[in-house]
């Protein structure tokens, strides 16, 4: 069993995470209303076509960091909903405890490291 402490500690690691993805995220969500504008005007473009190019680029680049910090939250209020119902550091696929290393490198771990492993 995990103690309290531990699990306080990784909670509050996963709270600045999570405080973290949060600002990162309400960013690029700007910067993707100003593309969004940005496209609305597309058709009007005709002698900018490198500009318009790289502008586009940026913009799904935008869009694959959105997902992967929405993925990235997501797991995160996943454990702290784990950590609420006292199943953290249970490793969601094979029931077994997950080592206190694991969860000290990688608080957001939902698997234990046998289960990763035989994942990939
Ligand atoms: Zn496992």
């Amino acid at each position: 069993m995990l103690s309290k402490d531990f699990i306080n500690a990784r909670k509050d690691e996963l709270e600045k995470k999570k405080a973290e993805l949060e600002d990162q995220l309400s960013s690029i969500v700007k910067l993707d209303r100003k593309s969004t504008e940005y496209d609305s005007n597309f058709p009007d473009f005709g002698d900018k076509e490198d500009e318009n190019a790289a502008e586009v680029a940026e913009y799904q680049n935008n869009l694959s960091l959105e997902e992967d910090l929405k993925f990235s939250l997501s797991r995160i209020n996943k454990v702290l909903q784990n950590i609420e119902n006292n199943r953290y550091g249970v490793c969601e696929k094979c029931n077994s405890e997950i080592k206190t290393e694991r969860l000290e490198a990688f608080p957001q771990a939902t698997v234990c490291m046998q289960c990763k492993q035989n994942d990939i």
